[in-house]
């Protein structure tokens, strides 16, 4: 029995067996009998540090602490599919006006990025408002805690 979301596509939660060395079997293929508890894991390789008991009530436990610890602060920082849909199809539909009419296509950039940078400040502010991290604010970003920092330092006062 495997978790899923399909806001995270690529992760996979399962209730590893733990064996009696104290490692965890590497995933639920592994399956064994000589297991001594359960641990949530997935398969990205996050592996939850508590461990269950051996029981069907210990595997229901992992699958909780799957969404609880991993699985919902992943969906919380991924902008949702629909928006980024969009984002692809204007950057799309703005690359073939740039090639058929490039003054028309200088005139909707440069709309675009205007609320483009009053809005990532406006959510960077926001972001360390609720208690983000610059590490989590790069990491959201694609770039390093420290540029994140650099760069936005200034407009947010903290
Ligand atoms: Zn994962």
């Amino acid at each position: 029995m495997t978790f899923t979301s399909p806001d995270i596509p690529d992760h996979e939660g399962f209730a590893a067996p733990v064996l009696p060395t104290g490692e965890s079997a590497p995933s639920a293929a592994a399956f064994t009998k000589t297991f001594v508890g359960y641990q949530a894991a997935c398969s990205c390789g996050w592996t939850d540090r508590r461990r269950f008991p051996a029981t069907p009530e210990g595997a229901k436990e992992t699958e909780y602490r799957w969404w609880s610890r991993h699985a919902a602060p992943l969906i919380a920082a991924a902008p949702p599919g629909e928006l980024v849909a969009r984002s692809n199809l204007l950057c799309e539909r703005i690359t073939g006006l740039a090639a058929e009419r490039p003054l028309a296509a200088l005139a909707l950039l440069s709309q675009v990025e205007s609320w483009q940078r009053t809005l990532l400040d406006q959510a960077v502010a926001q972001a360390r408002e609720n208690g983000a991290s610059w590490a989590q604010i790069g990491e959201a970003m694609g770039i390093s805690k420290q540029s994140a920092h650099e760069r936005f330092r200034a407009q947010v006062s903290s």
